[in-house]
């Protein structure tokens, strides 16, 4: 067995060789009897997986859909205020709502927007919801554990002297939760109880667009699965395999993403050693 590295798959020849530049700037054909692809999708591209294939791909005839940011942060337009004393700052066990999408844990604020896995969660409904009218909102109930009437009962307990913060502090509304009120009400907090437990429990925050991909951690999109058979082979280059994030599908993270590259891998070489004829050992 030979492995060599350095080296770029930059498309097909006319009679269906691989073409590939080497690190030092020389064209390779290697014509092969099976193929496996791993190129990965677009994200983090500094380190090699920059979706450079899907052009040579797209260009024989395989429908690609387009690769976009999954696992990734989202951003939203904070106040400079917020963004400098709150990047860094956890938003608490909230429950995270987009259109029908609801997923619960803690946030990270950041001076782009918010990160962390409750938001990655819900990022297919950002998407598609951004992807139609260029914009969306993201429901955060800080108070997930209290019913409306609940948190009501304990904001209506306002002394007669007491600051907003002293009387939002006492009623147990964190000082982050107090802040992205005030961010997104452009600080006008409303005083009465029941209107501000409605705020408290469905703050809308506006995201104005995903991360880039640079920074995600997967890729969304890609070569759709109508185009492979079941060991997935290309079905208009018989001979040719793809396994990982090439292949349109999206998953969490935790594991489950490593774990469909890992199987689609497996499932690809026993399905290069059908292709040869090859009996598998185990
Ligand atoms: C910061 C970060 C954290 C992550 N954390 C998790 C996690 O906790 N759990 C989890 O399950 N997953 C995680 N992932 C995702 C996981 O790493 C990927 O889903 C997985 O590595 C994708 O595997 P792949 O083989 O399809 O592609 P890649 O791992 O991207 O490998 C593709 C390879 O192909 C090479 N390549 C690309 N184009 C060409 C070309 N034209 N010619 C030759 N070579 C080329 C690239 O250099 C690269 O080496 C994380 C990803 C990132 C970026």
């Amino acid at each position: 067995m030979k492995i060599e590295t350095g080296h770029r798959w930059v498309g097909w020849s006319d009679t269906g060789g691989n073409r590939f530049e080497t690190s030092d700037g020389a064209a390779i054909e290697a014509v092969a009897d099976a193929t496996v692809f791993a190129l990965g999708g677009a994200s983090w591209p500094r380190v090699g997986s920059d979706g450079g294939w899907v052009s040579p791909f797209r260009n024989a005839g395989i429908h690609v859909s387009e690769l976009a940011a999954a696992n990734c942060g989202i951003v939203v337009g904070w106040s400079d205020v917020l963004a400098r004393k709150f990047a860094g700052e956890p938003i608490k066990n909230a429950r995270f709502t987009v259109g029908d999408m609801t997923s619960r844990g803690d946030a990270m604020i950041t001076a782009l927007g918010l990160e962390g896995g409750p938001i990655y969660a819900l990022g297919p409904a950002l998407r598609s919801e951004l992807a139609a009218t260029g914009q969306a909102t993201l429901l955060v109930d800080l108070h997930p554990d209290l019913d409306h009437a609940s948190l009501v009962a304990r904001l209506a307990k306002r002394r007669p002297k007491a600051s907003i913060s002293s009387w939002l502090h006492s009623a147990g509304v964190s000082p982050v939760a107090v802040a992205l009120a005030r961010d997104v009400t452009s600080n006008h907090l409303p005083g009465d109880p029941a209107v501000l437990a409605g705020l408290l429990k469905a703050l809308p925050i506006p995201i104005t667009a995903m991360a880039p991909i640079e920074r995600a951690i997967s890729t969304a999109g890609g070569i759709a699965v109508t185009e492979v058979d079941e060991d997935f082979m290309l079905t208009r280059r018989p001979g040719v395999f793809v396994a990982g994030e090439m292949l349109d599908w999206e998953a969490p993270t935790g594991g489950y993403l490593l774990q469909a590259c890992l199987s689609t891998g497996v499932a690809a070489a026993s399905g290069v050693l059908t292709w040869l004829g090859v009996a598998p050992t185990n």
